[in-house]
């Protein structure tokens, strides 16, 4: 019985007609069908391949890997399947894409199946290559946008910071994190003095430089693991994760600092500012997220009224003279 599956039943204008790279290796990977697709692809005649190793021909396929791979095809008689996520391609070739402007290699997904003889023995197994490249550059194009969006979600426009949104959010799992253990984190709270006037004298366009100048301040003295959000107009909120109220100070001190020190140049203009802060450590008397926030808001007011341009720390009423 002739066997259906033998590339030597197929007529040979049938297989160069597809769309889909067809190679036949013999068990020491020797080239014995080489269609139109891979002839074009690769810019190799069949009668310049056939009969060679594979290997010769397209150094980025190591030989081990491929023995490996291609072994159920020989010893369970299975087919063996590669998709581009797991491996862009078996064999390089240019994609020629001229809409997309990501020039990039031919994304594939690759079948190989055993072809076994009318003895039952596997001599031989077909390699099909199927170029899947629209479809891989759709989905990572996808996945780019994603992420991007996630991020725009997360970020707030003017200052590159967390948006009050999101800051919320994570300072609740920051909260649940800080009940449960027993590292101390501190919830700062940042806001401009005297804003208003700068508004007033300067405009809104020199109000919104003075915010972007002092968010990028804040990302220079936190930690990576610190968050930083931009809670209202010239408000921030930062927790500091496993920092006691007294590493926090230290924080507080330094951008306050900066702050005083940083002039901002609008329109040929000179404009300085100060901030004053409020820090609250986390206690187990703030039974809610927002009430230990509450707790650096009023240290932040005890700054404002004690003259701004300081930081103060929440002590609870019952410390309290
Ligand atoms: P204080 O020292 O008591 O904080 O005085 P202040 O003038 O800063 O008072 P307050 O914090 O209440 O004022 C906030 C002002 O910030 C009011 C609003 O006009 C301005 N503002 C809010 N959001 C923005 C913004 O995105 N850009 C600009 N330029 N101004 C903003
Ligand atoms: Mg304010
Ligand atoms: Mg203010």
């Amino acid at each position: 019985m002739e066997n259906p599956a033998s590339p030597h039943s197929i007529p040979a204008e049938l297989i160069d007609a597809i769309d889909v790279g067809i190679v036949v290796l013999d068990k020491h990977f020797r080239v014995e069908v080489w269609n139109k697709f891979m002839e074009n692809h690769a810019s190799i005649a069949p009668k310049a391949i056939i009969g060679d190793l594979i290997f010769n021909h397209f150094p980025e396929i190591d030989e081990g890997w491929m023995r490996v791979k291609s072994g159920p095809v020989f010893n369970l008689r299975s087919p063996v399947f590669i998709i581009w996520e797991q491996r862009q391609y078996l064999f390089k070739f240019g994609a020629n894409r001229p809409v997309t402007c990501d020039a990039t290699d031919m994304y594939q997904n690759v079948t190989m199946v055993p072809l076994v003889n009318d003895d039952g023995a596997v001599e031989r197994f077909c390699i099909m290559v199927y170029d899947v490249t629209d479809q891989a550059l759709s989905k990572r194009g996808m996945a780019r946008l994603n992420d991007e969006l996630k991020t725009a979600s997360r970020v707030d426009g003017l200052t590159g910071l967390f948006n009050r949104r999101y800051w919320q959010e994570r300072f609740e799992q920051a909260f649940k994190l800080a009940k449960r253990q027993d590292t101390p984190s501190t919830a700062m709270m940042v806001d401009i003095d005297h804003f208003k006037k700068v508004n007033d004298t300067y405009g809104h366009q020199a109000g919104d430089k003075v915010i972007q100048a002092l968010a990028a301040l804040i990302k220079r003295c936190v930690r990576e693991t610190d968050l930083a959000g931009r809670y209202g107009g010239e408000e921030f909120a930062i927790i500091l994760t496993d920092s006691p109220v007294s590493c926090a100070t230290t924080v507080a001190q330094r951008i306050r600092r900066l702050a005083e020190a940083t002039p901002v140049e609008h329109e040929g203009q000179t404009i300085r500012f100060t901030i004053s802060l409020g820090l609250a450590e986390f206690s187990h008397d703030a039974k809610s997220p927002l009430a230990w926030l509450e707790q650096a808001d009023k240290a932040l007011y005890d700054s404002k009224q004690g003259g701004r341009n300081r930081y103060s720390i929440y002590t609870s009423s019952e410390n309290e003279e």
